[in-house]
């Protein structure tokens, strides 16, 4: 019997009358002759809502608590999702992450999986229950709840997926698939019938909020099958799959656009050998994510200024750990800007084709939108570019690259 995981996110179960269509549309999977697992997010804006609390209470919560206050959204909708589906006449049974051994290391507030015990499930199927699984939260081995980040409810389904050898793994949302880049922000947008996994993970990584890109870690690493769809309609999505037809001639597959992040630039480094080193490792101890690393090296090659990109969740604690550097290696300054944006292109076709980095830089300069910084790798280019020029950079790369007319090949 082929196995079927199905995911749904926020808006998908936001009210009682969602919860009970999503109930029927895993009813009907398992009338088909499927066993489902069922990964459930929050009901609509819940975690925001917590996560509003919480500062409202302490601007600086704990990880550890704000892990325990989050997890409760996902147990509400797994419990109202297992009434829903009983109450249809059909078996349910609902679990947190911590009660299918979903295992994860303790680093709170952004967890990564460890393991995961498929017998629990496997055992709940087989006795012909729909398994209803929360979203989002792990346990440590010595017990705590964590959560994976936030819109980490994909990664749950996708891990839970290649952990009990799903045949397929389908994300229910509220878009009908992945599009050339937010079609919130970018009407023209596209649907993409299959994306790599490469792509999608840089899409993701990059800012493509619609699946969270750890998700598509696992999808890649156990070649599991990701089937992004609409929780109202019953339209094909966008297929995730190792590779898709005539991959290389499609050069750009789709831009992105990340807010929310910060520079943080240490002024006046010594130029020398193990520096960034110790000022890496620094930041690397506090579980600080940095983005993009810039330096420049000034007076004859005897300083630099070594910066990096962060995002603004954790921007206060990268700034504290370098100000602190700064007083031991009495460095001269350290300057920061919250408004940084980031717009990027991404495409296997890349590889093989030229001319596609200025192309881009050409679209930002008509657009008047000033580079700050450049990086790129096979797949991407990327520019960090002032905030206030951000939705302005987005709609003309997308127009630049005609992606308007490119998303269904
Ligand atoms: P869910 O709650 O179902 O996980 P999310 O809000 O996390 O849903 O993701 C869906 C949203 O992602 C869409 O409403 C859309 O605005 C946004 N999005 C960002 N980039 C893209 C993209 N390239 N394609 C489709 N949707 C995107
Ligand atoms: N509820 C969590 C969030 O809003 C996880 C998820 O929806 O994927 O981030
Ligand atoms: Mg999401």
């Amino acid at each position: 019997m082929s196995i079927i995981v199905q995911k749904f996110g926020g808006t998908s179960v936001a009210n009682a009358e969602k919860i009970a269509r999503a109930a029927r549309r895993a009813i009907k999977a398992k009338l088909d002759g499927h066993q489902v697992v069922m990964v459930v997010s929050a009901m609509g804006h819940t975690t925001d809502e917590l996560v509003a609390l919480a500062r409202q209470v302490n601007p600086n919560p704990p990880r550890r608590e704000m892990d325990m206050l989050l997890t409760t959204g996902e147990q509400v909708s797994i419990a109202l999702m297992a009434m829903a589906i009983e109450a249809a006449g059909h078996q349910a049974i609902s679990f947190t992450g911590g009660q299918v051994g979903l295992i994860t290391d303790s680093a709170h507030t952004k967890a990564r999986i460890r393991t995961i015990d498929a017998d629990r499930i496997h055992k709940e199927l087989k006795a012909g229950k729909i398994v209803i699984v929360a979203g989002f939260q792990g346990i440590t081995s010595d017990g705590a709840i964590t959560t994976l980040g936030r819109g980490g409810s994909d990664t749950t389904a996708v891990a839970l997926a290649a952990a009990i050898k799903a045949d397929a793994c389908e994300i229910y949302t509220d878009v009908d698939g992945v599009y050339t880049t937010d079609p919130r922000l970018v009407p023209q947008a596209s649907k993409i019938d299959q994306i790599t996994y490469d792509e999608m993970l840089e899409l993701a990584s990059l800012g493509a909020g619609v699946m969270h890109s750890r998700s598509i870690e696992f999808g890649k690493k156990y070649n599991v099958p990701i089937h992004v769809r609409s929780s109202l309609t019953d339209i094909e999505g966008t297929m995730i799959v190792a590779e898709t037809a005539g991959m290389e001639e499609i050069v750009v597959r789709g831009v992105t656009l990340k807010k929310e992040i910060a520079r943080i630039v240490l002024v006046g480094v010594p130029n020398k050998p193990g520096v960034a080193a110790q000022i890496f490792a620094r930041i690397a101890e506090h579980n600080i994510v940095v983005d993009d690393i810039i330096q420049n090296v000034f007076d004859k090659g005897q300083e630099a200024n070594i910066g990096f990109t962060t995002s603004l969740v954790d921007f206060r604690e990268a700034q504290m750990v370098c100000e602190a550097l700064a007083k031991e290696m009495k460095l001269r300054a350290v300057e920061t800007d919250q408004n940084i944006a980031k717009v990027s292109i991404v495409g296997i076709g890349m590889k093989t084709h030229t001319g596609v980095a200025s192309k881009m830089f050409n679209a930002l300069a008509k657009a008047k939108v000033n580079i700050q910084n450049i990086s790129t790798s096979e797949i991407v280019v990327s520019c960090l570019i002032d905030a206030k020029d951000a939705e302005k950079a987005l709609q003309v790369l997308h127009a630049a690259f005609e992606l308007d007319k490119r998303g269904g090949k």
